[in-house]
């Protein structure tokens, strides 16, 4: 049997939503590493699933609302390292890429996560201005 393409997770790990970002969006289930809590962060971008992003933006940078733009095409996400920082902190670098109104974009950051109380939370990011690929 074919896996039916619209199940596949936005984020490109190859799972079917349910069982990859699915199981932390909306369910209050944390996840357990940063990885898992930044490309659930993206399948929310892709499903425009604002109250997840604020809900795993860390409270010292999160924004009061957060409006997502209409219009975006997410085309997809590449996750290009990892490494934790310490036990509660680490970083992922990830190009993301996006189309709106048939202008591609491409957004190369590597963010910031820190684990309190059992959550994941995203921080702060730098982004990569000067990229070859
Ligand atoms: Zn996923």
């Amino acid at each position: 049997m074919p896996t039916l393409s619209h199940d596949a997770c936005p984020c490109g790990r190859g799972a079917h939503f349910a069982t990859c970002c699915g199981r932390y969006i909306g369910t209050g289930m944390p996840a357990p590493d940063a990885e898992s809590l930044m490309r659930s962060r993206y399948s929310a971008f892709v499903r425009g699933d604002a109250p997840h992003l604020l809900a795993t933006w860390h409270a010292s940078t999160r924004p009061a609302t957060l409006e997502l733009e209409p219009g975006v095409k997410w085309l997809g996400l590449e996750v290009r390292a990892q490494h934790a920082t310490d036990a509660d902190h680490a970083e992922v670098e990830f190009v993301a890429r996006s189309r709106l109104g048939g202008r591609a974009s491409r957004l190369h950051e590597r963010s910031r996560f820190v684990r309190e109380g059992g959550h994941w939370y995203y921080v702060d990011g730098d982004l990569f201005t000067k990229d070859k690929t």
